[in-house]
C-alpha cells in the first residue's frame, strides 16, 4: 500500500513524531473539561500554531487535534452530531501546515478511546465501535489525513475496532497502546500481547507501539518488549516528558529537554523507528530530541534496563516490560477506565 508514511519509512532510518496536544492546548488556555476538538472550528489559529510549532521543531509526523473525536466523546459536549465536521476540520488544519513545510510531513489522524467499555466487559458492541470509529475516520480522511493513528488505547477489542474501521475504509493504520506502571494497559494487555495481536491484523499496521503511560523509562521498557517480539515491525515510541505529578491541582511533567534527548536515543537503540513525545512534550523537548536523533551513531546496541534507568530515571515498578510486572495481576476492568479515556487532562495524548 502506497502512502506517505510508508514512503518515508522506506527512505529513512527514523522519523520524529510530534509532542503533546493536550498539555500544549492547556498552555494556550484550554480549560479542563473543554473539548479540544471544538477549537478546530472555534479557534483554528491555535490549532495551526500547535502544529506549526511541532513542524518548526522538526517533526516529520503531526497528529490531528481529534483525539476525542468519536460520537461517544463528543456527546459529553453535546457535539455528537458534529463528528464529521470536527474531524475533517482537524485534518484540514494539519494538512495546511504540513503542505507548506517545504519537506514531507505526514498528517496522522488521531483517534482516541471512546471512553466506553467494549463487549464482553462493557456494553458497547464491537460493531457499534467500528461504526463510531469509521464515522470519525471518514472525517479525518476527508480533511486530508495520510494515515489513521489510534493512540492511548488500552483494550484489545477497541484497538481491533479501530483497525477494522481503517481496513474497511482502505486507509493505512497505526496504533499505540498506553502501558501503565505495571507494564500492562489499564485493561491488562502487555507489550507481548499487543505484538501478538498486531501480527494477526489484516492488513498489517504500518506501525504500532506505545504512547503516554507513566514516564519515559517505563515506556522504553514496553518498547523493548515490542521490538523483541516483533523485530521486523516499525515500532512507535511516544513517551511523556517525565512523570506526571499533581502540582496545585494541575498535572505537570518534570522531564527536561535533555532527558527527552536521551530518551529519544534510547528509543532508537531499543528499535523504535518513529519517535516522539506524549504529555508534557513541548517544542523545546522536540528540538533537543531531533538533534540527538540526527547525531546518533549508525551502530547502536540494544539498551539494558540499567542503561535506560541511568539515562531517563527509575522505573515505576519492577518487571521486564514483556510480561508485565510479575507480582501485579492484570487489573479488573472498571468504570474508572473513564478517567484515562475521559478527561482531556489525562487523555489528550
Ligand atoms: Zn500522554
Amino acid at each position: 500500500m502506497s502512502n506517505l508514511l510508508s514512503e518515508l519509512l522506506s527512505e529513512r532510518r527514523w522519523l520524529m513524531a510530534d509532542g503533546a496536544t493536550g498539555t500544549t492546548l492547556f498552555a494556550m488556555g484550554l480549560e479542563a473539561g473543554d473539548a479540544p476538538e471544538l477549537w478546530n472550528i472555534d479557534a483554528p489559529e491555535k490549532i495551526r500554531a500547535l502544529h506549526q510549532g511541532f513542524v518548526d521543531a522538526g517533526s516529520d509526523i503531526i497528529l490531528t487535534n481529534s483525539f476525542g473525536g468519536t460520537r461517544h466523546r463528543l456527546k459529553l459536549h453535546k457535539a455528537d452530531n458534529r463528528v464529521r465536521e470536527l474531524n475533517a476540520a482537524a485534518a484540514r488544519i494539519a494538512r495546511e501546515v504540513a503542505d507548506k513545510a517545504g519537506r514531507p510531513v505526514v498528517v496522522a489522524g488521531s483517534i482516541g478511546p471512546t471512553g466506553e467499555l467494549l463487549e464482553p466487559v462493557g456494553a458497547l458492541s464491537f460493531d457499534d465501535a467500528v461504526s463510531a470509529f469509521k464515522e470519525q475516520a471518514e472525517g479525518l480522511l476527508e480533511g486530508g489525513a495520510d494515515v489513521l493513528w489510534a493512540e492511548t488505547i488500552s483494550s484489545r477489542e477497541e484497538i481491533a475496532a479501530i483497525q477494522k474501521a481503517a481496513a474497511d475504509l482502505g486507509a493505512p493504520f497505526c496504533g499505540t497502546l498506553s502501558f501503565d506502571s505495571s507494564g500492562r494497559t489499564m485493561m491488562g494487555l502487555t507489550s507481548t500481547d499487543y505484538a501478538r495481536q498486531t501480527s494477526d491484523m489484516t492488513p498489517a499496521p504500518v506501525a504500532f507501539g506505545a504512547n503516554c503511560g507513566v514516564g519515559a523509562s517505563d515506556l522504553l521498557r514496553s518498547v523493548l518488549g515490542l521490538t523483541e517480539k516483533a523485530p521486523e515491525a516499525v515500532v512507535i515510541a511516544k513517551a511523556n516528558a517525565g512523570i506526571p505529578k499533581y502540582v496545585d491541582g494541575a498535572i505537570e511533567y518534570d522531564g527536561t529537554p535533555a532527558l527527552m534527548g536521551d530518551y529519544a536515543v534510547m528509543a532508537l537503540r531499543a528499535g523504535a523507528r518513529i519517535i516522539g513525545g506524549c504529555c508534557g512534550t513541548t517544542t523545546a523537548h522536540l528540538e533537543v530530541m531531533k538533534k540527538a536523533l540526527t547525531e546518533a551513531p549508525e551502530a547502536l546496541s540494544r539498551p539494558t534496563l540499567d542503561e535506560i534507568e541511568a539515562a531517563t530515571g527509575p522505573f515505576s515498578s519492577e518487571g521486564d516490560g514483556v510480561f508485565g510486572h510479575a507480582g501485579h495481576a492484570a487489573p479488573k476492568a472498571r468504570r474508572g477506565g473513564r478517567r484515562r479515556a475521559g478527561g482531556a487532562s489525562s487523555g489528550s495524548a
